[in-house]
């Protein structure tokens, strides 16, 4: 079986894959998750071996950076596992990147060891320092328990990242505060936009909604922002904070189009491959893996949906109706 590199008909070169390794979480972020989320029977879900084998099946056609998600990617049982065994691809060289993003609940657990395993960096989204916010946000969520973890992160050598939902009426007036407590803590930013993704309940998308452009606009009064030619082949664009000496992102779906240098794809735990976050279709890679022990099958529905990535993403607020553009959750497909 030809192990040439996985070219999609736009010639971007898929070097990236984020995988969901659970649909469950321990929060229920109001906008990511109805109060009374339904989760996958587990039978559906792929064992971590199979996890395993279907990233080292990427691995081998070229994908160099690993992301693993959720749902809480954390709250999996035996996910340490996982991760210890992907970690043999960055000993072997084949992979550059292991890491993953992550709510913070389980820091204080795992960091360390996921330091031990190979990560050298991560993702926690955290969207207020205000306790009595962060738990109307997360329903079910203690800013403490997540302090700690990122404490734990330091202390293990865990380069980390603070990702930011832009919510209108919440934290908008927060940001400031948020920058300069990064500054502090030596962590990046990103800034995110409400992505228009499955229904969530009373909560309405256009309630939520804050364009990133104007958040922009109002930090720049406060802070010097530079521009940045860092890129990483995603939707952010980043700019250093001249004040703080930090990476500050904005990720703007809605706003801006960041399609043509798109160089990843998304794994679901039940093993449907998302060739476009903003986009319905998909391909069941679960399968072809269980229909063989080699990989041959595998590998050719692999490359078959890569065959079908689309040239760019149609996200929209319907307007009128507030319906999702995307029925999915985000806890499908990770972000
Ligand atoms: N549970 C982990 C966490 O919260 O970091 C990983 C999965 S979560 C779905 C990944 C990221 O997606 C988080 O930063 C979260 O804030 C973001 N997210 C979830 N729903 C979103 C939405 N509708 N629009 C924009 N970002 C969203
Ligand atoms: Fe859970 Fe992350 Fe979704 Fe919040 S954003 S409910 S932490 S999966």
């Amino acid at each position: 079986m030809s192990m040439k590199p996985l070219i999609d008909p736009y010639l971007r070169r898929i070097a990236y894959v984020r995988v969901s390794v659970t649909d469950r979480c321990d929060f229920r972020c109001v906008y990511c998750m109805t109060e009374d989320m339904e989760f996958l029977p587990k039978a559906e879900v792929l064992t971590l071996e199979e996890l395993d084998r279907l990233c080292t099946a990427f691995v081998r056609l070229g994908v160099r950076k690993l992301r693993l998600t959720g749902g809480e990617p954390l709250v999996r049982r035996n996910v340490m596992s996982l991760v210890r065994s992907l970690g043999r691809h960055l000993e072997s060289g084949a992979l550059d990147e292991l890491t993953l993003t992550t709510n913070g609940s389980q820091l204080t657990k795992y960091a360390h060891d996921l330091r031990a395993a190979g990560v050298k960096r991560i993702n926690v989204s955290l969207d207020t320092l205000d306790s009595r916010k962060f738990t109307a946000i997360t329903r079910w969520g203690k800013l403490e328990k997540v302090m700690d973890g990122l404490e734990a992160a330091k202390d293990a050598g865990l380069e980390v990242k603070i990702n930011t939902v832009a919510l209108k009426g919440v934290n908008e007036d927060e940001l400031d505060r948020l920058i300069a407590w990064c500054g502090e803590e030596g962590f990046d930013m990103t800034l995110i936009e409400v992505m228009p993704m499955g229904d969530i309940g009373g909560e309405r998308r256009l309630d939520q909604y804050l364009p990133l452009s104007m958040v922009r606009g109002r930090l720049m009064e406060k802070w010097t922002l530079e521009e940045s030619d860092y890129r990483t082949g995603g939707p952010a664009r980043y700019f250093t904070v001249k004040e703080t000496g930090r990476r500050l992102g904005f990720i703007t779906p809605l706003t801006h189009n960041f399609c043509e240098l798109c160089n990843r794809v998304r794994l679901t735990c039940t093993g449907m491959l998302y060739m476009c976050l903003g986009q319905e279709d998909s391909a069941d890679l679960r399968a072809p893996l269980r229909a063989s022990e080699d990989d041959d099958l595998l590998v050719e529905a692999i490359r078959e949906a890569i065959s079908r990535k689309p040239k760019g993403h149609d996200f929209f607020i319907d307007r009128r109706q507030g319906r999702p553009a995307v029925a999915r959750h985000m806890n499908v497909t990770g972000g």
